[in-house]
Protein backbone atom coordinates (compact mmCIF):
# COMPACT_ATOMS: atom_id res chain seq x y z
CA UNK A 1 0.00 0.00 0.00
CA UNK A 2 2.58 1.91 0.41
CA UNK A 3 2.32 5.73 -1.20
CA UNK A 4 -1.27 5.03 -2.90
CA UNK A 5 -2.32 8.26 -0.60
CA UNK A 6 1.13 10.74 -1.34
CA UNK A 7 -0.61 13.76 -2.68
CA UNK A 8 -4.19 13.47 -0.91
CA UNK A 9 -5.53 15.15 2.05
CA UNK A 10 -6.97 13.74 4.46
CA UNK A 11 -10.01 14.50 7.41
CA UNK A 12 -10.49 12.02 10.16
CA UNK A 13 -12.88 12.63 12.30
CA UNK A 14 -13.64 10.40 15.65
CA UNK A 15 -10.43 9.69 17.32
CA UNK A 16 -11.06 9.10 20.97
CA UNK A 17 -7.66 7.58 21.64
CA UNK A 18 -5.12 4.85 20.51
CA UNK A 19 -7.54 2.22 20.77
CA UNK A 20 -10.35 4.30 18.12
CA UNK A 21 -10.80 3.00 14.60
CA UNK A 22 -9.52 6.45 13.90
CA UNK A 23 -6.33 6.09 14.72
CA UNK A 24 -6.19 2.52 13.33
CA UNK A 25 -7.15 4.44 9.17
CA UNK A 26 -5.35 7.62 10.60
CA UNK A 27 -1.91 5.53 11.06
CA UNK A 28 -2.53 3.24 7.99
CA UNK A 29 -3.40 6.84 5.47
CA UNK A 30 -0.44 8.30 6.56
CA UNK A 31 1.76 5.48 6.06
CA UNK A 32 0.47 5.46 2.93
CA UNK A 33 1.51 9.30 1.96
CA UNK A 34 -1.80 11.33 3.02
CA UNK A 35 -1.51 14.37 5.04
CA UNK A 36 -4.03 13.73 8.29
CA UNK A 37 -6.02 16.80 9.86
CA UNK A 38 -8.23 15.03 12.92
CA UNK A 39 -10.68 16.58 15.06
CA UNK A 40 -11.78 16.00 18.73
CA UNK A 41 -14.54 16.08 20.56
CA UNK A 42 -14.36 18.34 23.62
CA UNK A 43 -11.62 19.30 25.93
CA UNK A 44 -11.11 15.73 27.79
CA UNK A 45 -10.36 14.23 24.00
CA UNK A 46 -8.02 16.64 22.89
CA UNK A 47 -5.42 16.00 25.22
CA UNK A 48 -5.45 12.42 23.83
CA UNK A 49 -5.79 13.73 20.34
CA UNK A 50 -2.59 16.25 20.20
CA UNK A 51 -0.05 13.59 21.18
CA UNK A 52 -1.40 11.03 18.90
CA UNK A 53 -1.33 14.10 15.88
CA UNK A 54 1.87 14.80 16.56
CA UNK A 55 2.88 11.26 16.10
CA UNK A 56 1.39 11.10 12.87
CA UNK A 57 2.89 15.04 11.86
CA UNK A 58 -1.12 15.18 11.35
CA UNK A 59 -3.15 18.59 11.63
CA UNK A 60 -5.52 19.15 14.64
CA UNK A 61 -8.05 21.31 12.70
CA UNK A 62 -10.34 21.89 15.94
CA UNK A 63 -13.34 20.75 18.24
CA UNK A 64 -16.08 19.42 16.66
CA UNK A 65 -19.43 18.07 18.14
CA UNK A 66 -21.33 17.27 15.28
CA UNK A 67 -24.83 18.30 17.45
CA UNK A 68 -23.38 21.55 16.55
CA UNK A 69 -23.78 22.10 12.60
CA UNK A 70 -21.26 25.24 13.40
CA UNK A 71 -19.25 23.46 14.72
CA UNK A 72 -18.67 21.12 11.51
CA UNK A 73 -18.84 24.64 9.52
CA UNK A 74 -15.57 25.58 11.61
CA UNK A 75 -13.66 22.59 10.92
CA UNK A 76 -14.39 22.44 7.85
CA UNK A 77 -13.55 26.15 7.14
CA UNK A 78 -10.12 25.73 8.65
CA UNK A 79 -9.57 22.97 6.76
CA UNK A 80 -10.41 25.11 3.52
CA UNK A 81 -7.72 27.21 4.51
CA UNK A 82 -4.73 25.11 5.43
CA UNK A 83 -5.37 22.99 2.21
CA UNK A 84 -7.71 25.10 -0.08
CA UNK A 85 -9.54 21.72 -1.10
CA UNK A 86 -10.40 17.80 0.15
CA UNK A 87 -9.17 14.43 -0.96
CA UNK A 88 -11.23 12.49 1.70
CA UNK A 89 -13.37 12.09 4.77
CA UNK A 90 -13.56 9.37 7.67
CA UNK A 91 -16.06 9.51 9.58
CA UNK A 92 -15.65 7.33 12.94
CA UNK A 93 -18.69 8.71 14.99
CA UNK A 94 -21.46 7.06 16.79
CA UNK A 95 -23.52 7.43 20.17
CA UNK A 96 -26.01 6.26 22.01
CA UNK A 97 -27.01 6.23 25.46
CA UNK A 98 -25.19 3.21 28.06
CA UNK A 99 -28.73 2.50 29.26
CA UNK A 100 -30.15 1.98 26.57
CA UNK A 101 -27.34 -0.20 25.17
CA UNK A 102 -28.51 -3.13 27.39
CA UNK A 103 -32.08 -5.26 27.25
CA UNK A 104 -34.47 -5.00 25.02
CA UNK A 105 -34.31 -2.57 21.95
CA UNK A 106 -38.74 -2.10 22.37
CA UNK A 107 -37.65 0.13 25.50
CA UNK A 108 -35.53 2.54 23.30
CA UNK A 109 -37.13 6.11 24.27
CA UNK A 110 -37.97 8.85 21.52
CA UNK A 111 -35.21 11.03 23.00
CA UNK A 112 -32.16 8.81 22.77
CA UNK A 113 -33.63 7.29 19.62
CA UNK A 114 -33.35 10.97 18.43
CA UNK A 115 -30.19 11.44 19.77
CA UNK A 116 -28.88 8.42 18.16
CA UNK A 117 -29.85 8.62 15.15
CA UNK A 118 -28.42 12.29 14.69
CA UNK A 119 -25.11 11.74 15.71
CA UNK A 120 -24.71 8.18 14.02
CA UNK A 121 -26.42 9.05 10.98
CA UNK A 122 -27.14 12.43 10.31
CA UNK A 123 -23.87 13.71 11.29
CA UNK A 124 -21.99 11.97 8.21
CA UNK A 125 -24.45 13.05 6.03
CA UNK A 126 -24.05 16.68 7.39
CA UNK A 127 -20.46 15.90 6.41
CA UNK A 128 -20.72 15.07 3.04
CA UNK A 129 -23.03 18.58 2.82
CA UNK A 130 -19.91 20.26 3.70
CA UNK A 131 -17.17 17.76 2.16
CA UNK A 132 -18.74 18.27 -1.29
CA UNK A 133 -17.88 21.88 -1.82
CA UNK A 134 -14.04 21.24 -1.15
CA UNK A 135 -13.89 18.36 -3.19
CA UNK A 136 -13.40 20.02 -6.47
CA UNK A 137 -11.64 17.16 -8.16
CA UNK A 138 -13.35 14.47 -7.00
CA UNK A 139 -12.97 12.69 -3.52
CA UNK A 140 -13.92 9.94 -1.16
CA UNK A 141 -16.01 9.54 2.26
CA UNK A 142 -15.93 6.38 3.87
CA UNK A 143 -18.34 5.63 7.24
CA UNK A 144 -17.69 2.72 9.98
CA UNK A 145 -20.88 0.41 10.38
CA UNK A 146 -21.66 -2.94 11.60
CA UNK A 147 -23.39 -6.20 11.61
CA UNK A 148 -25.81 -5.58 13.59
CA UNK A 149 -27.44 -3.21 10.84
CA UNK A 150 -28.12 -6.15 8.92
CA UNK A 151 -28.89 -8.71 11.76
CA UNK A 152 -30.45 -8.53 15.27
CA UNK A 153 -27.25 -8.46 17.83
CA UNK A 154 -27.96 -8.77 21.81
CA UNK A 155 -27.63 -5.05 22.99
CA UNK A 156 -27.06 -2.96 19.86
CA UNK A 157 -30.39 -1.84 20.05
CA UNK A 158 -30.63 1.58 18.46
CA UNK A 159 -27.56 1.51 17.35
CA UNK A 160 -28.67 -1.21 14.48
CA UNK A 161 -31.31 1.01 13.41
CA UNK A 162 -28.61 3.74 13.41
CA UNK A 163 -26.60 2.06 11.38
CA UNK A 164 -29.19 0.30 9.09
CA UNK A 165 -30.06 4.20 8.23
CA UNK A 166 -26.33 4.98 7.83
CA UNK A 167 -25.72 2.14 5.15
CA UNK A 168 -28.87 3.85 3.49
CA UNK A 169 -27.37 6.69 3.84
CA UNK A 170 -24.33 5.58 2.35
CA UNK A 171 -25.89 4.50 -0.74
CA UNK A 172 -28.43 7.87 -1.29
CA UNK A 173 -25.10 9.84 -0.88
CA UNK A 174 -23.29 7.41 -3.25
CA UNK A 175 -25.62 8.63 -6.17
CA UNK A 176 -25.98 11.92 -5.37
CA UNK A 177 -22.19 12.38 -5.56
CA UNK A 178 -20.98 10.44 -7.98
CA UNK A 179 -21.59 12.83 -10.77
CA UNK A 180 -18.71 14.79 -9.24
CA UNK A 181 -16.39 11.83 -8.95
CA UNK A 182 -17.31 11.69 -4.97
CA UNK A 183 -16.84 7.88 -3.80
CA UNK A 184 -19.00 7.07 -0.27
CA UNK A 185 -18.64 3.27 1.07
CA UNK A 186 -18.59 1.96 4.56
CA UNK A 187 -16.46 -0.75 6.55
CA UNK A 188 -18.67 -2.92 8.52
CA UNK A 189 -15.74 -3.42 11.15
CA UNK A 190 -16.15 -6.89 13.44
CA UNK A 191 -16.18 -6.16 17.40
CA UNK A 192 -13.02 -4.58 18.81
CA UNK A 193 -12.70 -3.29 22.17
CA UNK A 194 -12.64 0.49 21.84
CA UNK A 195 -14.58 3.28 24.05
CA UNK A 196 -17.07 3.32 22.20
CA UNK A 197 -17.69 -0.53 22.31
CA UNK A 198 -17.21 -0.55 25.65
CA UNK A 199 -20.60 0.78 26.10
CA UNK A 200 -22.72 -2.09 24.49
CA UNK A 201 -24.07 -4.68 27.16
CA UNK A 202 -21.60 -8.10 27.39
CA UNK A 203 -19.05 -6.51 25.03
CA UNK A 204 -16.49 -9.30 25.86
CA UNK A 205 -19.37 -12.18 24.75
CA UNK A 206 -19.71 -10.40 21.37
CA UNK A 207 -15.82 -10.58 20.85
CA UNK A 208 -15.70 -14.01 22.04
CA UNK A 209 -18.78 -15.44 19.87
CA UNK A 210 -16.83 -14.00 16.90
CA UNK A 211 -13.13 -15.04 17.85
CA UNK A 212 -15.07 -18.69 17.52
CA UNK A 213 -17.40 -18.42 15.27
CA UNK A 214 -15.77 -16.19 12.28
CA UNK A 215 -14.48 -18.22 9.37
CA UNK A 216 -10.94 -16.88 10.12
CA UNK A 217 -11.28 -17.91 13.80
CA UNK A 218 -10.38 -15.01 15.57
CA UNK A 219 -11.40 -11.15 15.54
CA UNK A 220 -9.98 -8.08 13.48
CA UNK A 221 -7.61 -5.40 14.76
CA UNK A 222 -7.66 -1.41 14.08
CA UNK A 223 -4.74 -1.88 11.78
CA UNK A 224 -6.50 -4.44 9.60
CA UNK A 225 -9.76 -2.03 9.73
CA UNK A 226 -7.11 1.33 8.82
CA UNK A 227 -5.71 -0.82 5.86
CA UNK A 228 -9.08 -1.97 4.22
CA UNK A 229 -9.76 1.76 4.33
CA UNK A 230 -6.82 3.13 2.67
CA UNK A 231 -8.13 0.84 -0.55
CA UNK A 232 -11.65 2.16 -0.24
CA UNK A 233 -10.02 5.88 -0.03
CA UNK A 234 -6.96 5.59 -2.93
CA UNK A 235 -7.72 5.09 -6.56
CA UNK A 236 -7.65 1.43 -6.72
CA UNK A 237 -10.89 1.59 -5.57
CA UNK A 238 -11.56 4.19 -8.14
CA UNK A 239 -14.16 1.85 -9.62
CA UNK A 240 -16.31 1.43 -6.04
CA UNK A 241 -18.98 3.50 -4.49
CA UNK A 242 -22.16 2.82 -2.66
CA UNK A 243 -20.33 -0.63 -1.14
CA UNK A 244 -20.48 -1.73 2.69
CA UNK A 245 -16.96 -3.67 2.75
CA UNK A 246 -16.98 -6.29 5.41
CA UNK A 247 -13.91 -6.37 7.45
CA UNK A 248 -14.38 -8.73 10.17
CA UNK A 249 -12.73 -12.00 9.43
CA UNK A 250 -15.68 -13.26 7.41
CA UNK A 251 -18.09 -13.63 10.36
CA UNK A 252 -20.62 -12.03 8.28
CA UNK A 253 -21.37 -15.47 5.91
CA UNK A 254 -21.87 -17.41 8.58
CA UNK A 255 -25.33 -19.11 9.53
CA UNK A 256 -24.82 -20.88 12.21
CA UNK A 257 -22.68 -21.53 15.40
CA UNK A 258 -19.10 -23.53 14.27
CA UNK A 259 -19.49 -26.74 15.80
CA UNK A 260 -16.45 -26.80 17.35
CA UNK A 261 -16.52 -23.54 19.18
CA UNK A 262 -15.71 -24.13 22.80
CA UNK A 263 -18.58 -22.79 25.39
CA UNK A 264 -17.99 -19.16 26.28
P1 LIG B 1 -14.27 5.31 19.84
O1 LIG B 1 -14.93 5.52 21.16
O2 LIG B 1 -12.80 5.26 19.81
O3 LIG B 1 -14.78 6.41 18.79
C1 LIG B 1 -16.08 6.94 18.80
C2 LIG B 1 -15.90 8.42 18.52
O4 LIG B 1 -17.18 9.04 18.34
C3 LIG B 1 -15.19 9.17 19.64
O5 LIG B 1 -14.02 9.77 19.15
C4 LIG B 1 -16.18 10.23 20.06
O6 LIG B 1 -15.58 11.45 20.42
C5 LIG B 1 -17.01 10.38 18.78
N1 LIG B 1 -18.28 11.03 19.02
C6 LIG B 1 -19.35 10.59 19.74
N2 LIG B 1 -20.30 11.55 19.78
C7 LIG B 1 -19.83 12.61 19.06
C8 LIG B 1 -20.33 13.90 18.76
N3 LIG B 1 -21.52 14.32 19.20
N4 LIG B 1 -19.57 14.72 17.99
C9 LIG B 1 -18.35 14.34 17.55
N5 LIG B 1 -17.82 13.13 17.82
C10 LIG B 1 -18.55 12.28 18.57
O7 LIG B 1 -14.88 3.94 19.27
P2 LIG B 1 -14.76 3.19 17.86
O8 LIG B 1 -15.22 1.81 18.15
O9 LIG B 1 -13.45 3.43 17.25
O10 LIG B 1 -15.91 3.88 17.01
C11 LIG B 1 -15.70 4.45 15.71
C12 LIG B 1 -16.81 4.02 14.77
O11 LIG B 1 -16.65 2.63 14.48
C13 LIG B 1 -18.23 4.18 15.30
O12 LIG B 1 -19.07 4.61 14.25
C14 LIG B 1 -18.59 2.77 15.71
O13 LIG B 1 -19.99 2.54 15.72
C15 LIG B 1 -17.92 2.01 14.59
N6 LIG B 1 -17.75 0.56 14.81
C16 LIG B 1 -17.14 0.11 15.94
C17 LIG B 1 -16.99 -1.26 16.12
C18 LIG B 1 -16.34 -1.79 17.37
O14 LIG B 1 -16.54 -2.97 17.70
N7 LIG B 1 -15.54 -1.01 18.07
C19 LIG B 1 -17.46 -2.16 15.15
C20 LIG B 1 -18.06 -1.67 14.01
C21 LIG B 1 -18.22 -0.30 13.85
Amino acid sequence: QSGVLRGKRGLVMGLANNRSIAWGIAKAARLAGAEIALTYQGEALERRVRPLAAELDAHVVGECDVTDGASIDHVFAEVEKLWGGLDFVVHCIAFSDKDELTGRYVDTSEKNFTTSLAISCYSFTAVAQRAEKLMKTGGSLLTLTYYGAEKWMPHYNVMGVAKAALEASVRYLAADLGEKAIRVNAISAGPIKTLAASGIGDFRYILKWNEYNAPLRRTVTIDEVGESAVFLLSPMARGVTGEILHVDAGYHVVGMKNPKAPDI
